[in-house]
């Protein structure tokens, strides 16, 4: 993990937001690479859950909710962490259900009763600071979804089953944000809430389970046997929750939750329809049924996936005897796909070098990579980000109109005309050899 973090640091992927005046904990900024990265792992998501789709249409609600939104959905009771405050010597304060024992894990002081500490930001609308002016930062996205829920039936042509998916950013004032990036206070959620017959739940519960799974092995490229599903006990369920399952990841520090899957049954539609005394039900326009459908949630933060890509593709091995640090990314989720590496500073070889770029920049993120010296040492600046491919253009280029695709994990070479470079990359985005 501290190579990760190393790495990132040193290769602009992340830094430690407002650093200059000391940082604040659980907050981080995105360096050119982690910005790519975390745009691909985005529109990755987008593609598959709604434009790939025809069950499933997007939405985006706003970032503040009043306290309505939050006390009928429960966030305002229910959205809490039991704290623990060392009364020790280092007066740290702990998330009473990581941590063992009476004793603070830190000092070896004594700790305080646990008492509940709600995670959610508050503010205020306006220039009177009153309770009537309470609103929050959303610590969720999906409930954007509920609350929009009539205006979608009534603007689209969706029918059940059907979803509602957001991507956005949350806020949570966790009490031990941590382990790099995998637990933030400011992170961006990926929701999709899919709304089902009350009778087909379990079916669709199991469905997504599976699907999401699936995502992560096919189209990003993490370890199959590092994924595994933990079924929540029925004593550890979240308020609104059926069954959830989590997708988990074995991180350095043990396994973790990457992506949940919930069965949110009608909770949330319900109480809101109590509360705001709309009708939310839904009109069955073959059965003539009238009912509040139930929803299946897959739920991730684009932050639990680049720190699961980052470990997961994080390597050190030997070529030509020299060592190198490279990152086996994916070329989906790659920040730089394509590395296009001119030999020399020649003129001529810089022009086509540069005609290379134009052609490819159309299909992939394309990095032109003409300083850094010797050929060796650009190729290993790429490996260290997880570029999957680099085009090299040399002298024969200027004759033969071919150039050489070298890749990154096998360090094979193939030569290739200049006129089937964008098929044959496009061949190798979509079937890496990533052994
Ligand atoms: P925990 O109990 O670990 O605090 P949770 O089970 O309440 O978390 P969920 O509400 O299930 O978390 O969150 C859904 C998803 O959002 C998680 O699977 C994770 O991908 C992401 N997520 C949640 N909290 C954070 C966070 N603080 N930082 C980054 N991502 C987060």
């Amino acid at each position: 993990m501290e190579k990760v973090v190393a790495l990132t640091k040193r290769r602009g992927f992340i830094f430690p937001s407002s650093e200059i005046y000391g940082g604040v904990s659980g907050f981080y900024d995105y360096g050119p690479y982690g910005v790519a990265m975390k745009r691909a792992i985005r529109d990755l998501w987008w593609r598959h859950m709604v434009e790939l789709r025809d069950d499933v249409v997007g939405l985006e609600s706003t970032l503040i909710m009043p306290s309505a939104v939050w006390a009928a959905s429960g966030h305002l009771t229910n959205f809490v962490d039991p704290l623990r405050q060392c009364l020790g010597t280092c007066k740290k304060r702990w998330r009473a259900d990581h941590i063992k024992g009476d004793r603070c894990p830190e000092c070896g002081g004594p700790l305080d009763e646990p008492r509940m500490f709600n995670l959610m930001f508050k503010t205020h609308v306006g220039p009177v600071e009153d309770t009537s002016s309470e609103v929050y930062l959303r610590p969720e996205t999906a409930q954007g979804m509920f609350v929009d829920f009539k205006n979608v039936i009534n603007s689209t042509r969706v029918r059940v089953p059907f979803g509602i998916a957001q991507q956005g950013k949350a806020f949570r004032n966790e009490i031990t944000p941590g382990n790099f990036v995998f637990r933030v206070r400011e992170f961006e959620l990926m929701e999709m809430e899919f709304f089902v017959k009350p009778s087909e739940d379990d079916q669709w519960f199991h469905y997504w389970r599976e699907e999401r799974l699936r995502w992560y092995v096919e189209d990003l490229g993490l370890s199959k046997d590092r994924l595994r599903y933990y079924d929540h006990p029925k004593e550890s369920l979240s308020h609104y929750s059926k069954q959830t399952t989590d997708i988990e990841y074995e991180f350095p520090f043990g396994w973790g939750e990457l992506e949940g899957v919930a069965d949110r049954t009608d909770f949330d539609l319900r109480v809101h329809q109590e509360r705001s005394k709309v009708d939310l039900t839904y009109l069955d326009p073959e059965t003539n049924e009238r009912y509040l459908p139930w929803v299946i949630e897959p739920a991730v933060s684009v932050e639990r996936i680049f720190i699961t890509l980052l470990v997961d593709a994080y390597d050190e091995d030997v070529v030509n005897n020299e060592p190198r640090v490279v990152l086996h990314l994916h070329p989906n989720v790659a920040p730089v796909q394509v590395a296009v590496v001119p030999l020399s500073k020649k003129e001529d070889l810089i022009k086509v070098a540069r005609d290379v770029q134009v052609l490819l920049q159309g299909y992939f993120r394309v990095e032109y990579d003409q300083t850094g010296g010797n050929i060796g040492r650009r190729y290993r600046r790429q490996d260290e980000i997880g570029t999957p491919f680099c085009v090299t253009i040399d002298f024969d280029t200027l004759n033969d109109k071919a150039v050489t695709i070298r890749q990154r994990d096998s360090t094979k070479q193939e030569r290739i005309a200049v006129s089937e470079l964008a098929d044959r990359l496009r061949q190798l985005v979509d079937a890496p050899d990533l052994d």
